[in-house]
Order: C-alpha cells, then structure tokens, then sequence
C-alpha cells in the first residue's frame, strides 16, 4: 500500500514538473477574437471572484460564475464550456470531488485550478483528480490569463504563433523579441507593455489600461510605472515605434 502511494507521489511529482516554470508573465498572445470562449468560473470567495471574471471578461471571454461545487456540476452539463477554472475548498461539494466525478464521468474539458492550498501534497491530488494545471493564490491576472490561453491552445492542439508588425517579431511563448533579426531584451513588464500594444496596433491604450494589463489586483502600482516602461522599450526599439495620442494613451506602430 506504501508503495502504491509513492508510485502515485513520483508519477504526479514528474507531471508536476513536466508543467515547467511558470511563465513568469503577461498577456502573451492577442485575446480571443469573436466567438468568445465560454469558462465557467468555481470560487466561493466573492472578491477573488469578482476580480477574475472582470480581467477574463476585459480578456474577451464569456465568463460564468458560480460559488459551489454543486452549482458548478449542474452549469456544466447545461452549458458548453471551453475551460473551467476551479477553487478547491468550496462549499456544499469540494473542488477536487467535483473534479473527479467529472472526469469518471467523460468529461475532458481543460481544468484549471486556483488554490490557496499549495502544498505539494494538494497539487498532486488536483493532478491525480485529472486538473490540467494549477495556480496558487495570490496569482497574477497576467499570468492566469497566460495560462488559460496556453490550455485553450493545448485543446485545439495549435503552436504559438509568432506576432509580427513590420521589423518586430515576437514569440510569446518564448518571450523573445526581434528587431530586423536583432535580438531586442526585455523585462518581463516590459514585454507584458509590449505585448498589451501588439494586441492592436495603432489602437491607443490609456495609462489606466496599461496598468490594468501590468499589475494584478493585489499589486501596488506606482503612479509613473506606465511611463518608465514607455520610456524603457522606447530606447530598446527605437522611439518612433510607440507614439502618444495626447490625452488617450500610447499606441504601437510602425515607423514610416
Ligand atoms: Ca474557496
């Protein structure tokens, strides 16, 4: 019996680690474009709650709320998700008995967990119970966004594509960028800003809307942060590439 645990234990620590790093960042890929995908969203904590389906809902997505397992199980088979997102301590059915019955069931929709439970132990069972990956709160809005896009892309089996304006070339994946072939180095902020502006270039975004994709809900914000990052990928790409409608906010194009 010891054994058969520590089999499971090793399985699921290499499972674990087959997952990688984190990306340590950022709106790595445009947002999805019309239809939206639809994700049901499992948390019992209100304000958690409310902060991730208003960022998914500014990310393009169709975000459904729900605050206990059973609830959960029932707009599941009611409705077609693409991905659920999923608390594990909640009430009247936990996370990780819900996820099971689901999976026993057929269900393969994408899982991702959002825990505060992060000890080894408790990842390895939301892995066992059939998650597809897993957050432990506080987490960064970027990064859950990130790592959504990363499941919806798994689902439909796609490689990341490379975002390409004029001379810049960008490859989300792997946080590379290039000018004409040159290597361009960023910071991870820098290259979430970067990103936000690749999303639609010559759309302008305003300060407030940069901090939004910069920060998640539990960060500080200092009040120039926008425009230090303005000013530090401006010096790496050139100034000309990102312009300022006065007033409105900053917008990527390409030199003419
Ligand atoms: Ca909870």
């Amino acid at each position: 019996m010891f054994m058969r645990t520590h089999e499971l234990g090793l399985e699921s620590a290499r499972l674990l680690e087959s997952l990688g790093p984190s990306p340590s960042f950022t709106a790595l890929y445009p947002p999805p474009r019309c239809p939206p995908m639809r994700l049901l969203l499992i948390e019992d904590d209100p304000m958690i709650g409310a902060g991730v389906q208003q960022a998914l809902r500014q990310e393009g997505y169709a975000v459904d709320w729900v605050r206990d397992g059973v609830a959960a199980e029932l707009a599941v088979g009611d409705n077609p998700y693409d991905l659920l997102l999923l608390d594990l301590g909640l009430p009247r059915r936990d996370g990780i008995e819900l996820l099971t019955r689901l999976r026993t069931s057929g269900n393969k929709l994408p899982v991702l967990v959002l825990t505060a439970r992060d000890t080894v132990s408790d990842r390895i069972r939301g892995l066992d119970a059939g998650a597809d990956d897993y957050l432990v709160k506080p987490f960064d809005l970027d990064e859950l966004a990130a790592r959504i896009r990363a499941l919806l892309r798994r689902q439909r089996g796609e490689a990341a594509p490379l975002i390409t304006l004029g001379m810049l070339q960008v490859d989300p994946a792997r946080h590379e960028v290039t000018l004409a072939g040159e290597p361009i180095h960023l910071s991870a902020r820098e290259f979430g800003l970067l990103s936000a502006l690749l999303d639609e270039p010559g759309k302008p975004l305003s300060r407030a809307q940069l901090e939004e994709r910069l920060y998640g809900w539990n960060e500080e914000v200092e009040s120039n942060a926008v425009e230090v990052y303005i000013h530090a990928l401006r010096r790496k790409l050139g100034a000309e590439w990102i312009r300022n409608l006065r007033g409105v906010g900053y917008y990527l194009a390409e030199p003419k």
